[in-house]
């Protein structure tokens, strides 16, 4: 049996626990679960402060280096497989999103969910322009109108989902 510690916030509390960071004597109180274990307020301080400070201007390009190409692939094919864009768009989202995220090692920007949704709709865009095409070309004949604003639907739908879930992970 070790001898009980003493918590370094809380003189007169024993203890058995110690921060995973810098091994000083916790409390279960003072004690923060984190991925490393249970770490003291002092070190989830320092730990929060770097997670911040490490996040230079360059990461927001290089999310984007890694999401646009995905978010191109996917604005391409998705839309076009029809009522299926309601379960692959919010996947796509989910997916771009995280490929941005291990791209910048998972350090945490202000404007990070911004840049992958500026991706995501540029991504839309190439299939966004080829479904505005029926609509142009029924224009001319009202009768085609039914056949021509399905795709403009999907690609809706797509953009949607695709930019609401990646958003709502990133923020
Ligand atoms: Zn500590
Ligand atoms: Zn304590």
């Amino acid at each position: 049996m070790t001898e009980p510690l003493y918590c370094i916030n809380h003189p007169t509390v024993e203890t058995y626990l110690r921060c995973a960071r810098c091994e000083a004597p916790i409390c279960d109180k003072c004690a923060v679960q984190t991925e490393v274990g249970y770490i003291c307020p002092a070190c989830l301080n320092r730990q929060q402060r770097v997670f911040y400070a490490d996040f230079r201007p360059i990461y927001y390009p290089l999310a984007a280096a890694i999401a646009l190409p995905l978010a191109l692939i996917a604005g391409w094919i998705l839309p076009a497989t029809g009522w299926f864009t309601i379960f692959l768009g919010p996947l796509a989202g989910t997916g771009i999103a995280e490929a941005a995220r291990w791209a910048i090692r998972r350090r945490r920007g202000r404007y990070t969910w911004l840049v992958v949704a500026g991706a995501i709709v540029v991504g839309g865009l190439p299939r966004l322009l080829l479904s505005l095409v029926p609509l142009v070309v029924s224009a001319a004949d009202p009768s085609l109108l039914t056949v021509g604003v399905w795709p403009l639907v999907w690609t809706g739908v797509y953009l949607f989902t695709a930019v609401g879930t990646a958003v709502a992970r990133l923020r």
